[in-house]
């Protein structure tokens, strides 16, 4: 046992190295010293928990960390990077039902009802709002991975009055708040109980509601909702360090939605309401133009008389695991003299850095990886880029038809460079299920092909000139 002033020295110890861990995560460079700091506040955390005074039946605390530990590392090693966002989902479904079950636990104990006056409201406030955020991550979440895993259709499922309903769902879930708050005992279990469908059923509606190309916003948005309900856990258990480390998930996540929201030109409101992502080709310009084809041999000619070349990979590159042969194609023109930048959109791939991860584990250095921003302005300027499994971020129509579901969405403006090859296997829309006039431009030309299969065939020709 430890006494409550170390632990609370451990609580502060821990919540610094979340801060840093959360720091360290910002850039590439510094992201692995951002995990470990990460792990290291966890290991305090879980050890200052456990052997704290308030805490019984270390045995049953003890098998269940051991059962959860198995679990977590055999999931962890075998998830394939591009499935990453729905397991981030459904870890998120947990932390939702952990808050649901942790409110019902605190209002069921007897010390609760041995509160009094201002302490006892306060804490039934915390009880009330701490189940309804779990609640509506849990099934929020369950839904988002549902979606991201194909189970469940991608599009958004809008329905006349679904505004109604919500708010409709909203004052029935405030009335019986304060019916909560007047009842004696544990007789606000059945208002606790109802609001708890109510809630879990809002979780599912405001999560239907959302699809296509705004799903990565709804994943960092739930990121945010779970630590909302850690932090409501945190009141309710009164621990300092849960209270802290569910603000800092909480608030970290609805920084990073707002920034993809940005990134995407999307208003953050419009975006929680729903209704993107239903609409397939539903642009209102008529593609115009041809499309055409070149052979690997072709393309490995055509870089070779490039001097400068640009990557835009994108969600392709991740399922055809085409990082490697991409970092010995830079290495070989790298080696002939010519420059080489990559350039990422902040939405590629299926979730944020989705891109960069890729290219770090194959060892690209950091410093040819430019973002969005930075490498638009030297399109104009550029031989050649190769799009290699992109799709919607290279997508003119988000600059140049007001129809598009995606207008008014940053994109990597490639059709301003002075040839763009497309590597992708077929002519099939992206996840955002809309057409691509760049496939059309007469500087573009479409590589058919298994991106890692594509890139090794080029390398092949280069290597045999
Ligand atoms: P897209 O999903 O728009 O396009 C990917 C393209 O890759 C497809 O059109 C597909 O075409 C091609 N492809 C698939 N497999 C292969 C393969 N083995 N070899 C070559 N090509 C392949 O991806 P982008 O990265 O351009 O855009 C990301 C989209 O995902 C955006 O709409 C974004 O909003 C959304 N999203 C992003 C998340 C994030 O946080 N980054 C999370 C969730 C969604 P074909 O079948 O013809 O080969």
């Amino acid at each position: 046992m430890i006494s409550t002033g170390i632990q609370t020295a451990a609580y502060l110890l821990a919540s610094i190295l979340f801060i840093l861990s959360l720091g360290g995560l910002s850039s590439q460079q510094s992201a692995k010293r951002g995990v470990i700091y990460g792990i290291v506040g966890m290991a305090i955390a879980i050890l200052s928990t456990l052997l704290g005074k308030e805490v019984e039946g270390h045995i049953y605390i003890i098998v269940a960390l051991a059962v959860a530990s198995v679990i977590g590392i055999t999931v962890a090693r075998k998830v394939e990077m591009t499935s990453m966002p729905q397991l981030v989902a459904i870890l998120h479904s947990f932390v939702g039902l952990a808050a649901v079950l942790v409110g019902f636990g605190s209002y069921l104990d007897p010390q609760t009802h041995e509160l009094m006056g201002s302490e006892r409201n306060i804490h039934l406030v915390e009880v009330y709002i701490g189940v309804f955020i779990g609640a509506v991550t849990f099934t929020g979440s369950i839904i988002a991975w549902g979606k991201l895993e194909g189970k469940i259709m991608s599009k958004a499922l809008i329905y006349k009055g679904r505004h109604a309903v919500n708010i409709l769902i909203m004052l029935v879930t405030i009335v019986l708040g304060v019916r909560f708050g007047m009842a004696d005992g544990t007789n606000g279990l059945i208002d606790l109980s109802i609001m708890t469908v109510l809630a879990a059923f809002l979780g599912v509606m405001l999560v239907m509601a959302i699809g296509g190309a705004d799903m990565p916003v709804v994943v960092s948005m739930l990121n945010s909702y779970s630590g909302w309900a850690a932090a409501a856990a945190g009141f309710m258990l009164s621990n300092d360090l849960l209270i802290v480390t569910g603000a800092l998930v909480g608030s970290s996540g609805a920084i990073l939605s707002i920034i993809m929201c940005e990134a995407m030109n999307r208003s953050f409101f419009s975006v929680i309401f729903g209704g993107f992502g239903n609409t397939s080709s539903s642009s209102s310009a008529k593609i115009e133009g041809e499309v055409t084809s070149i052979s690997h041999l072709e393309m490995a000619e055509l870089i070779q008389e490039s001097q400068s070349v640009v990557i835009v990979p994108g969600y392709g590159m991740a399922v055809a695991k085409a990082q490697y042969p991409i970092n010995e194609l830079v290495e070989y023109l790298k080696g002939k003299g010519k420059t080489v930048h990559f350039g990422i959109h902040p939405v590629a791939g299926r979730l944020p850095g989705h891109m960069n991860v890729l290219l770090a584990e194959a060892n690209v250095p950091y410093d040819i990886v430019l973002e969005m921003d930075e490498i638009n302005p030297d399109l104009p300027e550029t031989d050649v880029v190769m799009v290699i499994g992109a799709n919607d971020i290279v997508n003119p129509a988000a600059i140049e038809d007001t129809g598009s579901p995606i207008y008014g969405m940053p994109v990597i403006e490639v059709w301003k460079a002075k040839k763009v090859i497309v590597m992708k296997r077929s002519m099939a829309a992206g996840y955002a299920g809309i057409e691509n006039p760049l496939f059309y431009k007469d500087n573009a030309d479409m590589l058919y092909g298994d991106a890692k299969e594509s890139v090794v065939s080029i390398l092949h020709h280069l290597n045999n000139k």
